[in-house]
């Protein structure tokens, strides 16, 4: 009996416990399944949803569809983060424990040790699904969990350090999520031959540049700004040229909402300023840093006035008079060039005034620059503290990585736009890593245990991102070609290319048809992809200028705006002693200065980063978390259903049970399923002495099972339904 209660328990997890009590039907029809895979009914959604809402009624957040993890966000804090927790999951089986963040992690440290492979974590997920608490909780898993020594207890502090400080830049309350990561995330953990972590790196994707001059109602700028202002000690803002009062500031007005019940930004301050110093910023570096950061603010109080002419004039001095301080340059030439652009004329350079209304959003682009570079030095400066030191001994051959990708999932809102169209292309080329590499490993699995191969029959979204990315007739190119296209270009050109190349494409759609007719439900100024997830319209609305980024609107005006600091910078450098902010000299690249080449567009840079990043990412064995948000009131316990069916279509959830069940439906070591239902059959109960396959042949045998519900591998025995594996659990639980 207790054998039996044991291997219950085991094969259940904690959740067992409780199940035991009961029918295992009983239990199935509260707690649901902890594996979609085992769904009876697997392709129905209503079926996948009411699973999903069972479990989160019981607080059991975590399902798996085989070894896919699915995280509902409870938004109350659970107690299953605990040390214990931890240690439960160490070392422990996957499917010999009830779902949990721990075990993806525990699983992927395992694989990484004992196949010597690269791993991978990829969470995906809509903002405030819990992407970024997921990717702290393997952090903090690791951090407690692998051996460590003072080195590497360093390099975990930095680890987990590195986190406070790239939210306080990168992350903002929005309407969605009080603390929005703006930006995408890849981080590298590098442990070596005894598993301990030694050394990090972190590539950053899209910072939304925008949100530094200007927020929607209801939402703030990036959180360092109010935290300096609430926390920031007298004598610090006196230097700043600050006040205690972010209302002061009109880069933090503009969403009206200048303090958020969740967040303490006095105490948020503090943390920071910790986390910098354990990153390794020394007091100067912090005081430059924050420099800019004031700098920023000042910049987005200058205000302008026209001349009788039209030309601008600046009519807040005090502003210069602190941004000169602070960036070391003299206050004439800021504001000449602040107010005027560089042009050509005749081989000569020329100062021409800019009005108002241009030198306003001249203004704003320098801050957006400033901002969005300052942010990219800084994830920099991170890698340099995170970087393995070598000098006890070099990292050798057998060290290996564990990659975790936080990055926004599908978003589809009433209007999109270019940034959407970008996520949405990141999450179709991640879909197709999912296929690849899922394809694969199934195949390989199949091979390995000698079993025959059948095709899996499944949508194959590749041809969606050749659509959006392939050379010359892709929709980046097409918008690349716009974007440099000297005259009348615009969005709706642009759209009109689109229509004329890609218009017959599967996956296309616009208002026009085929013959010549309108399409009534599309605006004139849309265009309609058929993602792998469901359909989006973006409206071409400012494709151009984003995908420019206005910085490099015109190669002329390059030298007016963002440049204009590391002008001055460089004059001052150059004709006075004057210090110039040594940070936005390594941001601005002088480089940029000469260079006549066009600096690659948003789009190209990102796509090029994204194949960066598969091919990281396809060089490792993967492993999926998939967040899903249950409300958007961020309240506990409430399961709206229309949001989360929503989720589970655009997260691609369905498809990725397809695919898991397109093969088999559960699979497990000879060991595993002998030892579990060896007492269901007197030849194998209390032991089977010959060879394990044997064992398992003449177990499932007496159980009946007919040849087609499943094969045996050389490891393994494969199960096609779910419905043979229960009736097997049910005849366990009635003896
Ligand atoms: P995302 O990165 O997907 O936008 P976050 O990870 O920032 O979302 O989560 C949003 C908020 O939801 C968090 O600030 C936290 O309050 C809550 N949350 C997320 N995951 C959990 C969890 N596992 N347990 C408790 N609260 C959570
Ligand atoms: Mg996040």
């Amino acid at each position: 009996m207790w054998t039996m209660l044991r291997a219950c328990v085991c094969a259940l997890g904690s959740e067992g416990v409780r199940v035991m009590m009961e029918s295992a039907l009983t239990a199935r029809d509260r707690v649901g399944v902890q594996d979609f895979v085992l769904l009876e009914n697997h392709t129905s959604e209503a079926a996948f949803i009411e699973n999903l809402r069972k479990r989160f009624k019981e607080n059991l957040i975590y399902t798996y569809i085989g070894s896919v993890l699915v995280s509902v966000n409870p938004y109350k804090e659970l107690e299953i983060y605990t040390k214990q927790h931890m240690e439960r999951y160490r070392g422990v089986n996957f499917y010999e424990v009830s779902p949990h963040i721990y075990a993806v992690s525990d699983n992927a440290y395992r694989s990484m040790r004992t196949e010597r492979r690269d791993q991978c974590i990829l969470i995906s997920g809509e903002s405030g699904a819990g992407k970024t608490e997921a990717s702290k909780k393997i952090l903090q898993y690791y951090a407690v969990t692998c051996p460590a020594s003072e080195q590497v207890q360093t390099v975990k502090d930095r680890l987990l350090q590195s986190n406070p400080v790239l939210e306080a830049f990168g992350n903002a309350k929005t309407l969605r999520n009080d603390n929005s990561s703006r930006f995408g995330k890849y981080m590298d953990i590098q442990f070596d031959f005894r598993g301990a972590p030694v050394g990090g790196h972190i590539l950053n994707y899209l910072l939304e540049k925008s949100r530094v001059v200007h927020q929607n109602h209801g939402e703030r700028n990036f959180h360092i700004f109010y935290q300096l202002i609430e926390g920031g000690e007298e004598d610090l803002l006196r230097r700043l040229g600050l006040e205690r009062n972010t209302q002061q500031y009109q880069y933090l007005v503009k969403g009206n909402c200048p303090k958020v019940s969740s967040i303490n930004d006095r105490n948020d301050w503090k943390a920071v300023r910790k986390a910098l110093s354990v990153i390794g910023f020394n007091d100067d570096e912090v005081e430059e840093l924050l420099n800019i950061i004031a700098s920023v603010l000042h910049l987005g109080n200058v205000q302008f006035g026209a001349e009788e002419s039209g030309n601008a004039y600046i009519t807040t001095d005090t502003q210069i008079k602190y941004l000169a301080r602070l960036l070391g340059v003299e206050g004439s030439i800021l504001k000449e060039a602040l107010t005027h652009k560089k042009i050509i004329a005749k081989g000569e350079e020329l100062m021409s005034p800019l009005n108002s209304e241009q030198a306003a959003s001249a203004r704003d682009a320098l801050s957006k620059a400033v901002y969005g570079r300052t942010f990219t030095w800084l994830v920099n400066k991170i890698n340099l503290s995170l970087a393995y030191k070598d000098d006890l001994y070099p990292l050798s051959k057998n060290a290996s990585v564990i990659g975790l990708l936080d990055i926004y999932g599908f978003e589809v809102f009433q209007q999109n736009s270019f940034e959407q169209f970008c996520i949405n292309y990141c999450n179709e080329k991640l879909q197709q890593l999912f296929i690849e590499l899922t394809l694969k490993s199934e195949q390989e699995e199949y091979e390995s245990e000698g079993i025959t191969w059948e095709p899996v029959q499944f949508f194959n979204n590749k041809i969606i991102c050749d659509l959006v990315e392939e050379k010359f007739k892709g929709i980046i190119s097409i918008l690349d070609e716009e974007c440099l296209r000297p005259g009348d270009a615009s969005d709706l050109t642009f759209l009109e290319k689109l229509e004329n190349t890609v218009g017959g494409h599967a996956h296309f759609v616009t208002h026009k048809l085929a013959d010549g007719k309108t399409r009534k439900v599309m605006g004139r100024e849309e265009f309609r992809l058929l993602h792998y997830a469901g359909e989006v319209n973006y409206n071409v609305n400012g494709f151009l200028d984003k995908n420019n980024d206005l910085l490099f609107r015109n190669l002329k005006e390059v030298r007016a705006l963002g440049l204009t600091v590391l002008f001055c910078c460089v004059n001052a450098h150059h004709t006075s002693s004057l210090c110039c902010s040594s940070i936005l000299t390594q941001c601005f690249d002088r480089e940029e200065l000469t260079d006549k080449k066009r600096p690659e567009t948003t789009a190209t840079q990102f796509k090029n980063s994204l194949a960066k990043l598969m091919e990281i990412l396809m060089s490792k064995e993967p492993s999926y978390i998939r967040c899903i948000k249950p409300n958007d009131a961020k309240q506990a316990g409430r399961f709206d259903e229309v949001l989360i069916r929503h989720q589970v279509k655009y997260l691609g959830l369905m498809e990725n049970l397809r695919v898991r069940r397109a093969g088999f439906a559960y699979r497990r070591r000879y060991e595993v399923f002998l030892q579990r239902y060896k007492s269901l059959c007197p030849d194998t109960w209390p032991n089977w002495k010959g060879r394990l396959a044997d064992g398992v042949s003449t177990l499932v045998k007496h159980l009946g099972y007919k040849p087609e519900e499943y094969k045996l591998g050389r490891s393994k025995i494969f199960i096609r339904f779910p419905k043979t594996l229960f009736a097997t659990e049910d005849a366990l639980e009635v003896r």
